[in-house]
């Protein structure tokens, strides 16, 4: 069967190599804050201003000039570039290194870390400042209630009637660095095996949920995604 409707997924594991942490690997971000003090919306309803600090850390991290992205990054925003029929990348990552890379058809599924949200007017806008509990919507002038704008524990991530529509569709799902560990995306190769699709996991070593996949490929994302890619659009 060829391919003609694919369907990415990353994860952290796609920007490790550009000097961003991953969550769940030995020194991992998980390995130095705890989910439910940073990562939560009680958490932030209890202690907006250490949720904030995270954000501002991480957020200065992504924009230091050193983190740029990578070779995995590149063949993901060739792929899509090149493949003539329907492509979608669904990220995890609340970075914007696919779409520095050239990546134009994506979802980020669990927010974006430089946009950010008002609790008062609902307005999503671009923010690259640090944040504080005083600081201002642009859109309605309140101020505190702005809100990175990413998904949190429990809450529902973001465009899932648009990618279920796709993995629905599709003749191949490709899963590249992401741990397995997460529902709802951590479903999405049973989704896509549902539908009939080619599976393939891209990671570092076997994930959790490598069994649910029809193949695997292991090493570094910037070694095995470019091969991947290449011999994909040699031969779909
Ligand atoms: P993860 O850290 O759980 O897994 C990363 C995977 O990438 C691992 O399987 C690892 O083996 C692999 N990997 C590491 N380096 C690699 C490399 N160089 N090349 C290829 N693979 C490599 O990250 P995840 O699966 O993305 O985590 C799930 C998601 O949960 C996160 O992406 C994140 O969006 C979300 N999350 C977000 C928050 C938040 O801050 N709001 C909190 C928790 C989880
Ligand atoms: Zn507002």
């Amino acid at each position: 069967m060829k391919a003609r409707r694919i369907v990415v997924l990353t994860g952290a594991g796609v920007s490790q190599e550009s000097g961003l942490d991953t969550f769940r690997d030995a020194d991992g971000i998980w390995s130095r804050y705890r989910v439910e003090d940073v990562a939560t919306p009680e958490a932030f309803a209890r202690n907006p201003r250490q949720v904030h600090d995270f954000y501002n850390l991480r957020r200065r991290n992504l924009l230091a000039g050193h983190v740029k992205p990578n070779a995995a990054h590149a063949a993901l925003a060739e792929l899509e570039r090149r493949w003539p029929d329907e492509f979608l990348l669904v990220t995890q990552n609340i970075d914007d290194l696919h779409e520095r890379a050239g990546s134009r058809k994506l979802v980020h599924m669990h927010g974006e870390m430089r946009k950010v949200r008002c609790a008062a007017c609902g307005a999503v806008t671009a923010n690259d400042a640090d944040l504080s509990v005083d600081s201002v919507c642009d859109a309605c002038t309140s101020s505190g209630t702005l809100r990175p704008h990413v998904v949190w524990f429990g809450e529902m991530p973001l465009e899932m009637e648009h990618i279920g529509g796709a993995l629905a569709r599709c003749n191949l799902f490709i899963s590249v660095g992401t741990s397995g560990n997460v529902y709802p995306a951590a479903g999405f190769v049973a989704e896509a095996n549902a539908a009939g699709a080619r599976t393939v996991e891209l990671n570092l070593e076997p994930s959790l949920s490598h069994s649910h996949f029809a193949e695997g490929r292991y090493g570094k994302a910037t070694a095995i995604v470019p091969d991947f890619v290449a011999a994909l659009l040699a031969k779909p």
